[in-house]
């Protein structure tokens, strides 16, 4: 089984914490040198993944995204600006798409954009029309769903395989009008879910668990991974936030990136188009 590995290409002022935070003159980009440490285990591995960027990233950093391109990696959208959906309308949405399209065109001309996450995976049922958005801008597949119940996201009884999410309810499957969607890894126990899918539960959880409910979730389907740049990198800015913020932000950044190459020595992965088959 091949399973997906992805990297969010944002800066660490991207997020939803600290996008409204940080003035502008405190927005000092990082991410070429938070993201090298992932580039180099990823080639040390002989991976491949799929970044989806934020535009800006494509738009400040050309050379980085020609370089990821050259290596083989897959180019996706994350945003031009990462704003969490639930704010946009879809107005605002296609604007962004088309500033992203323009950013990502003339960082790598040619490229061939096929997939979408949203920021703070913001799909859910709130945010139902963003697929039909997608999917009449031409993508191809989405990655945003989180099929669980969080505090912050997720879309309560998705599936949790690949499936195509109607457009009128992310968490439901409409085979013939929907946009393919390969949900986030999480485990089912009975009635619970367990997300599963880097990031901040591979920092949060102790990694043994981690890892087992990764082998329990590849036993039937392929594992969908994420991690961003500055969660993996020392140098990353600790802003002063609120303790239970800095908690999830920062806890365990040293060890992700020895828990991520453990993984890659255990698991094969490959860019979400190739998961996909599109
Ligand atoms: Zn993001």
């Amino acid at each position: 089984m091949i399973h997906a590995l992805s990297v969010d290409l944002e800066d660490w002022f991207h997020g939803d914490l600290l996008r409204g935070l940080v003035p502008q003159h405190e927005r000092v980009p990082q991410v070429r040198e938070a993201v090298r440490p992932l580039i180099d285990l990823f080639e040390r591995a002989g991976v491949r993944a799929t970044f989806f960027t934020v535009g800006e990233v494509a738009r400040d950093h050309p050379d980085l995204l020609r370089e990821l391109a050259a290596a083989g990696h897959e180019i996706a959208c994350h945003t031009m600006t990462h704003p969490n959906l639930w704010r946009l309308t879809p107005d605002d949405l296609r604007d962004e798409l088309e500033q992203y399209h323009e950013a990502i065109e003339r960082a790598v001309p040619g490229v061939d954009v096929l997939g979408f996450r949203a920021p703070m995976f913001s799909i859910d049922r709130r945010t139902a029309w963003a697929l039909g958005v997608l999917r009449d801008g031409g993508f191809r597949y989405d990655s945003s769903v989180v099929p669980a119940w969080t505090p912050a996201y997720g879309v309560r009884g998705a599936p949790l395989d690949v499936y195509h999410a109607s457009l009128r309810d992310p968490g439901r499957v409409d085979a013939e009008e929907g946009l393919l969607e390969l949900p986030l890894t999480a485990c089912a126990f009975g009635p619970l879910r367990v997300p599963t899918a880097g990031g901040v539960y591979l920092r949060l959880y102790p990694f043994p668990l981690f890892r087992a409910l990764l082998r329990r979730a590849a036993r039937t389907r392929p594992l969908v991974l994420y991690v961003h740049p500055w969660e993996t990198y020392a140098g990353t800015p600790r802003y002063p936030l609120a303790p239970w913020y800095k908690f999830g932000l920062y806890t365990n950044a040293r060890h992700a990136l020895g828990r991520l190459e453990r993984l890659l020595q255990e698991f094969s992965f490959a860019p979400v188009r190739d998961v996909l088959g599109v």
